[in-house]
């Protein structure tokens, strides 16, 4: 699965250079050009990594940093800062940045700290989210509530905490297994059949065909995958 990269800079031409060379590494680029955009789209949407400039017109990249960090955003970020900004490198890190690279860099070297921030992160990405969206499924994971095409659905308790926890964990084979002891908290194991049913109900709500899944997939004698 490629990484999200949240890419933001207000220098069309950096911007460009940027993007193209990060997508022919297999990144899946995404980019905004102002502070606003970077908070509105890094809380609200799964990112692997974001890509930081310090100088933004609105609210600057501390800022930035800051107010996703104090919403519980989790996605490591590398910040971009110009030669002159000597005192950067400790507020943006204190302010939740995990690196920075010095304006002008060689892209090597921003290929390599985006590599080495992946490697730290925790396992699938680890991003604590605010809002997920899928197909046409919205998710406030702070309120617990989920809409379809606009209309509120209900979810039991432990039905939420399993959709949550298939986002959380998107693009991994899950077992019946796990699921049970971390959606369940089951040690010792009771029947697996627990994990079908809840899923088989959560397809229903959520699936635009239930019968053939395209967001919660079974995968054959391993468990389940969400790849929405
Ligand atoms: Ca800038």
């Amino acid at each position: 699965m490629p990484y999200r990269l949240l890419l933001v800079e207000d220098e069309p031409g950096l911007l460009l250079t940027l993007s193209d060379r990060l997508a022919a590494e297999g990144y899946m680029v995404e980019t905004a050009s102002d502070g606003q955009t970077a908070i509105d789209r890094g809380s609200g949407e799964p990112f692997d990594i974001i890509v930081l400039d310090v100088m933004l017109p609105g609210k600057d990249g501390f800022e930035v940093a800051r107010v996703l960090r104090q919403q519980g955003v989790a996605t490591p970020i590398l910040m971009l800062t110009a030669r002159t900004q000597v005192v950067d490198r400790v507020v943006g890190l204190k302010l939740g940045a995990d690196d920075y690279l010095t304006k002008p860099f060689d892209t090597m070297e921003l290929l390599a700290r985006l590599e080495a921030l992946l490697r730290r992160a925790p396992a699938a990405s680890g991003v604590s989210l605010e809002r997920y969206q899928f197909g046409d499924v919205q998710v406030d994971v702070r309120r617990a509530e989920v809409h379809k095409d606009g209309t509120a659905l209900e979810l039991s308790a432990k039905e939420f905490q399993l959709l949550r926890y298939f986002i959380e964990h998107r693009g991994t084979t899950l077992s019946r297994e796990q699921l049970l002891q971390d959606v369940w908290g089951y040690t010792a194991m009771p029947s697996t059949r627990t994990v079908d049913v809840h899923v088989a109900w959560l397809r229903q709500k959520l699936e635009p065909n239930p019968r053939v899944p395209q967001f919660i997939l079974t995968v054959h004698g391993m468990g389940y995958k969400f790849a929405g």
